[in-house]
Parts: C-alpha cells; sequence; structure tokens
C-alpha cells in the first residue's frame, strides 16, 4: 500500500511536473501564440498604421491639391470675373459709342438733307450742260493756264500768246474796273478758254460752306457772262481741289458743283510763280519743263501784277515744250480733268 502510496505520491509529484511543465508549455505555447498574435496584431496595426499613413499622405496631398486647386479655381474666378467687367464694360462702352455714332450720323445726314436741299435748290440757272470729260486733244498737247486774272500782266500774256499762235486757258477773278472787264473781253476774242477761280480768292470765305462756294461762284459766274457773254463751264479751286481750306466741305462741294455741270482742272506741272521761295527765270524754265514727258500737261501759272517773271520766262517754256513736239490748247469741258481730288 505504501508503495501505492508512494507510486501514488511519485505519481501526483510526476503529475504536478508534467502538469506544470504542460502548464509552463501551455503557457510558453499561449506566450508564443499571444506574442504571435500580439505580433501578428502589431504587425497588422503597423501595417494599417503605414497604410493609415499612407492614406493620410495621400490625403494630405489631395487635400493640398484641392487646396491649391482651390486657389487657384478661386484666382481663375477672380481674373475670369476681373475679365467679364471688363469685357461687360467694353462692350457696353463699344454700345454706348455706337449709339452715339449712329445718333451723330443721323444727325449729321439729317443736317446734310436739309443743307443739301437748301444749296441745292440756290441758282436754279447755275447750271452747265454735263461733260463727258472724254479727251479729244490728241497725246503731248499742253494745256497753259493763267490763275488770279485779270491783272496788268493780262495783256502781256495776251500778246505773247498771239505771238506764238497759242490759246491758253484764264481762270479768273472779280475785278470790275474797265480796264478788267476790256481784258476778260479780250481773252474770249482772242479764242483763249475764260474759266472762273472765284470772285472773292479769299478761301476762309469760299470755303466756309458749300452755300459760302455757291455765292462766290454764282457772282463770278454771272460777271464773266455779262461782261464776255460766256457762261463759264471750267472752274479752278483756289488752292487746288485738296486744299486743307475746303477739306470740311471738299466732297459735298465737288459733288454739289458736278452735279451743275461744272467740270474743274487742278494741275501736273507749274512754273512755280506762286510758291514762297522766289525763283529765277531759268529756273521756273526747268520747273515748268518737268513736265515734259506727261502727255497731257496741265500747266499752272498766274496773271497778277507781280508775276513779272511769269511773263519774261513764258517765251522759253513755250519754246521747250513746242520743241519736244507739244500741241498747245485751251481747256474745254471735254477734255478730261487732271485732278487732285477725284470727284
Ligand atoms: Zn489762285
Amino acid at each position: 500500500m505504501q508503495g501505492t502510496h508512494e507510486a501514488h505520491t511519485g505519481y501526483t509529484g510526476r503529475h504536478l511536473s508534467v502538469w506544470i511543465g504542460v502548464a509552463a508549455a501551455l503557457a510558453v505555447a499561449a506566450a508564443i501564440f499571444f506574442g504571435v498574435c500580439l505580433a501578428a496584431a502589431q504587425l497588422e496595426q503597423q501595417q494599417l498604421k503605414a497604410e493609415l499613413a499612407q492614406l493620410q499622405t495621400a490625403l494630405d496631398e489631395a487635400e493640398a491639391q484641392a487646396a491649391a486647386l482651390q486657389e487657384q479655381l478661386a484666382a481663375e474666378t477672380e481674373v475670369n470675373t476681373d475679365l467679364q467687367t471688363q469685357l461687360e464694360t467694353a462692350l457696353r462702352e463699344a454700345q454706348e459709342a455706337r449709339d452715339a455714332l449712329q445718333q451723330r450720323l443721323e444727325k449729321e445726314a439729317e443736317a446734310r438733307r436739309t443743307t443739301a436741299s437748301a444749296y441745292s435748290d440756290l441758282y436754279p440757272d447755275l447750271y452747265a450742260e454735263p461733260a463727258d470729260l472724254q479727251s479729244r486733244a490728241p497725246e503731248n498737247t499742253v494745256y497753259l493756264t493763267f490763275d488770279d486774272g485779270p491783272s496788268a500782266r493780262t495783256a502781256e500774256l495776251l500778246d505773247i500768246l498771239k505771238e506764238n499762235d497759242i490759246k491758253a486757258t484764264f481762270f479768273v477773278t472779280g475785278k470790275t474796273n474797265q480796264e478788267a472787264q476790256d481784258l476778260m473781253r479780250r481773252i474770249v476774242e482772242e479764242g483763249h478758254t475764260i474759266a472762273v477761280h472765284t470772285y472773292t480768292h479769299k478761301y476762309k470765305t469760299i470755303y466756309a460752306s458749300v452755300q459760302a462756294y455757291l455765292d462766290d461762284f454764282y457772282q463770278i459766274y454771272t460777271l464773266v457772262h455779262e461782261v464776255t457773254g460766256v457762261y463759264p463751264q471750267i472752274f479752278r479751286f483756289p488752292g487746288g481741289s485738296n486744299t486743307g481750306f475746303n477739306k470740311s466741305i471738299r466732297s459735298e462741294l465737288i459733288a454739289e458743283m458736278t452735279r451743275r455741270g461744272f467740270v474743274y482742272y487742278d494741275w501736273n506741272a507749274l512754273n512755280g510763280d506762286a510758291e514762297g521761295k522766289p525763283y529765277t527765270e531759268d529756273e521756273m524754265v526747268d520747273y515748268a519743263c518737268k513736265g515734259l514727258g506727261i502727255s497731257h500737261v496741265i500747266m499752272l501759272m498766274h496773271d497778277a501784277a507781280d508775276k513779272v517773271k511769269t511773263v519774261a520766262c513764258l517765251p522759253r517754256i513755250i519754246e521747250a515744250y513746242r520743241d519736244a513736239g507739244y500741241a498747245f490748247a485751251p481747256l474745254t469741258p471735254e477734255i478730261k480733268s487732271y485732278r487732285f481730288v477725284k470727284g
């Protein structure tokens, strides 16, 4: 029995140690298990943390991007708003400007209609037969023209022309004394063309308005007719058709004069006798000869008391053109006009 007991005791002691061992083993296993679990959990957590950190980083980046985008969008919106405001302002201003311009145009058109009907009704006898403006003159023709007369030089010019059997054109002004009237008659009697250069030759007066020009024109037109019996159809604008003085009424004035059948001529050659610089006779001849080579030369010269050199160099100019094979002719309404401004 003792042995059993001993045995039992021994069994119990062994058992205990086994259990202790098992328990220890279990504990170790448990510890290992928990350790592993913990480790796994920790690993998982680390991974999660890492993922979270990654996510956080990604989120941060996304947020940063979003913020940047928002900022950019805000900036762009601001810019867009600015641009839109500017565009709207520009558009409104453009519309206002257009409306104002339209109103002004309508007003001016109305004023023009009123004025046009006013001046176009003036002087119902101030009309000429419309010319077809086809040049009938042969090639190489020179048209000598003298502006501003009659004057103390007119008779001398007429004498030179007569000696050379040349017909020219005189654009006359409003001189009413007996001598001037006699010269106008002589111009016509000797076969030259008498043409209009205005009555007063005062730029500011004649170019003040179309009506002002017509008022002046009618005066000289009437005077020429009364003195010579000729209704002049040709005219030359003082200063030429494109002078700065007629700028504001130029196109209207040309249209009105053309509508009435009158023909104006500018020039494509000149002797320089009305320029600021006083030329010598030689220089004037050279100047006038610059027209050589032009098929139809319209030569501007002046008929005024102080144009002594114009008279003196005229024979040499005539000679130069004659030697070059040119013919001389007076201007007539059908002769193709040389104009600075096309009517
Ligand atoms: Zn003149």
